[in-house]
């Protein structure tokens, strides 16, 4: 037998990831040696014992002799521990998402980096760090309205009971609860988070950033105490080391966290919580291009917690599998809270506003039901929608948005000269009329919240105009800080992108207006119907979450659209399946796998021909079940000079997917040109 070699990592942390050794395994421990197996080896010219993890296995020694390389010495025996878990966990993810070992590794464990002196609790930290504005006022004020524990309604009840005793019966299948907003889907995760430290195991819950406000934290804070950390990007890499090690020795039972709270080191995890599934934000930008529900799902598996995602809009991907039955589907139906009904909601065709000579941004029944918000001292949210900002050109008097023959996508304005498909390179000139009812008024969409703002002021000199956007909030805690003038009414209006939208309740408000609900149809990628229906019904959930009932106006070129019809009439149901007629038709996920590989270099013909070489050879070789699409430019092709292709493979079988990319990279490697250029590939 051939001899294997172990790679291991002495001191585990993401330092330390660049200095890995490598040990022959003995033929006695061949079969007790694995992936996260934790070993003692001799180190250093003293050989002296250490602890170490298996971080890899291989056929082979590095660039040194294998004679010299030294035997581990024995496996550590005892319970799994974190480290273990999350060593298998980065092992995955490089095999999923085509990365190496070492950025999965880096991915997962925490940077090492002490804290000052001061131990202060976490909470407080993040109030003198500006994070938590209000907080202490609210401490110190003695409100004790959010510390008393609610007791559940009837269905939310259901869901917790059903939830404690699949738990207790060891039954580990993951659960999707689909409820509105509003419905109280926080009070049942913290339901089952006692349950589960009850039991004496520990809980993550995974909050995307924008919503990871101090009213969320403070509500946690106030069911579990300091037994909670919390992992932000505000903080320093030294509070952050600081809250992870809390969790390892056991100071604290719950992590509250963005994205990257998943890797933290709990010896017995029992919960996975993942609030707004559906968010963008769980997807990594970086190397491995990881989906955080995925990557949970599988961390719950290897730990043997529960997973429980929740929203009010579920992503296709997760709710298929919902409806397949491989999570458990849950419902809450109805507002728990005061306010009982969700916001009525108005779809207002501007097409027609623009036919009978109002050129304003603001429809005629927007303008009155912002008068009269005015009069009654009530508070009007006016939400922009940028994305897809202006590089897509469509016509304003009839509505149609240029797209490709072939692709079905919005195509990209190139050099204001050019309109280009990303998705087959399909390129025409930039007409001067629109190719449908040979209107004039063909623009893009751009109008930023800086000019709605001037629009707004002119509209209504005497309202208090108040505007978030990058500007607004650049400075530590401006995000807070904008919408918590705002709660205390200093405003009567507030204007701004998608980070008005997402979960913040503020009472006074019971006028939304969204000003242009298209913009995201027309961005170049399959999900935009998907993303446009997720802005759209947050945006409407904002309304009238108070006592008094709210109104949500839609303004839109396209009033026909599923995504617009079935946001405004709030039936998810009925967009998923229109959404999934859609996505079969087309062969996109979830019905199809897609990898997408870019290639990017400052030489732009090198670029390009090996972006022609890889789509060769893949077609070449697995040509017969993969489809092949492009190379095509990347949506901004050029970033700091360096030119980027993109070339979309498909195919229904994910691994048959995986097998092409290291096949790929594995020629890569090889390729003298490619230490030139960069390639980056991500899974769907
Ligand atoms: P979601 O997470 O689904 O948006 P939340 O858990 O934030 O909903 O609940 C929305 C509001 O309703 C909150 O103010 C919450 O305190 C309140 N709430 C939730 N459940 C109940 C309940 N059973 N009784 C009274 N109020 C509730
Ligand atoms: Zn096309
Ligand atoms: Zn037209």
């Amino acid at each position: 037998m051939a001899d294997h070699y172990a790679s291991i990592i002495i001191d585990i942390s993401h330092e330390n990831v660049d200095r890995i050794f490598q040990y022959r395994i003995p033929e006695s421990m061949e079969a007790k040696i694995r992936i996260g197996t934790q070993v003692s080896v001799p180190f250093g010219k003293a050989n002296r014992r250490r602890k170490g993890y298996v971080v890899e296995i291989t056929d082979h020694v590095d660039g040194y002799d294998a004679g010299k390389v030294k035997d581990v010495d024995g496996v550590i025996a005892g319970s799994v521990t974190a480290d273990e878990r999350l060593i298998q966990l980065a092992w995955w993810m490089k095999e999923r998402y085509g990365s190496t070992m070492n950025q999965a590794l880096k991915t997962v464990l925490p940077v090492k980096k002490a804290v000052k002196a001061r131990n202060r609790k976490v909470v407080e930290t993040m109030v003198s760090d500006g994070w938590l504005p209000g907080l202490l006022s609210h401490r110190e004020s003695g409100s004790s309205e959010d510390s008393s524990v609610i007791s559940l309604n009837e269905e939310q009840r259901k869901i917790a009971d059903a939830f404690a005793a699949d738990y207790d019966a060891g039954l580990r299948t993951p659960y999707y609860i689909y409820g509105i907003t509003g419905s109280g889907k926080t009070e049942v995760y913290m339901e089952m988070i006692d349950h589960v430290i009850g039991a004496g195991r520990q809980v993550i819950v995974l909050i995307p950033e924008i919503s990871l406000t101090y009213q969320t934290v403070l509500r946690f804070y106030h069911r579990f105490g300091d037994r909670i950390c919390v992992m932000h990007s505000r903080l320093s890499a030294g509070e952050k080391y600081d809250q992870m090690e809390r969790a390892r020795n056991g100071r604290a039972d719950i992590m509250i966290g963005a994205r990257s709270a998943l890797f933290t080191p709990f010896p017995n995890l029992g919960l996975i919580v993942m609030d707004e599934e559906q968010e963008d934000a769980y997807r990594s930008e970086g190397a491995p291009r990881y989906h955080t529900r995925e990557a949970a799902e599988k961390l719950a598996s290897l730990s043997g917690a529960v997973f429980v995602m929740g929203s009010a809009t579920p992503s296709l991907e997760a709710y298929t599998k919902a409806e397949g039955g491989v999570y458990q589907k849950m419902r809450l139906t109805r507002r728990a809270g005061r306010s009982r009904s969700l916001a009525a909601t108005e779809i207002i065709d501007l097409r027609e506003e623009m036919q009978e000579g109002n050129k304003s941004i603001f429809s005629r029944r927007l303008e009155t039901l912002i008068r009269e918000r005015l009069d009654h001292g009530e508070q009007t949210m006016l939400f922009i929608n940028r994305r897809g900002y202006s590089s897509f050109v469509s016509c304003r008097s009839c509505g149609n948005a240029v797209k490709c023959p072939h692709c079905d996508v919005s195509l990209t304005l190139h050099h204001k000269t050019r309109l280009v498909c990303h998705y087959c390179g399909y390129t025409i000139p930039l007409m001067r009329t629109c190719p449908v009812c040979s209107s004039e008024y063909l623009a893009g969409f751009g109008i930023g919240t800086q000019k709605v703002e001037e629009m707004a002021q002119e509209r209504f000199p005497d309202a208090r105009v108040l505007r978030m956007d990058m500007d607004t909030t650049a400075r530590k805690g401006g995000h807070e800080t904008v919408l918590s003038a705002f709660a205390r009414g200093e405003a009567d209006i507030l204007i701004g992108t998608q980070m008005i939208v997402k979960g913040h309740d503020i009472p006074g408000v019971t006028l939304v207006g969204v000003l242009a609900a298209d913009t995201s149809l027309y961005a170049p990628d399959y999900r935009c119907g998907e993303r446009t229906f997720q802005l759209l019904t947050q945006a409407a959930g904002r309304a009238g979450r108070g006592d008094k009932p709210g109104i949500a106006v839609i303004q839109t070129y396209m009033p026909e659209h599923y995504s617009i019809r079935t946001a405004a009439a709030q039936d998810y149901e009925e967009f998923y399946r229109q959404e999934t007629a859609y996505r079969k038709l087309m062969a996109y996920p979830p019905f199809c796998h897609m990898l997408q590989i870019q290639v990017s270099g400052k030489d732009e013909n090198l670029t390009a021909h090996m972006m022609e070489q890889i789509g060769m050879s893949v077609e070449k070789n697995f040509g017969a079940r993969t489809r092949v699409i492009g190379p095509v430019p990347a949506p901004v092709y050029k970033v700091n000079d360096f030119y980027r292709k993109i070339l979309y493979l498909k195919n229904e079988n994910y691994d048959i997917l995986v097998r092409i990319q290291k096949y790929i990279q594995q020629r890569w490697e090889e390729t003298e040109n490619c230490r030139r250029l960069v390639i980056q590939y991500d899974f769907s």
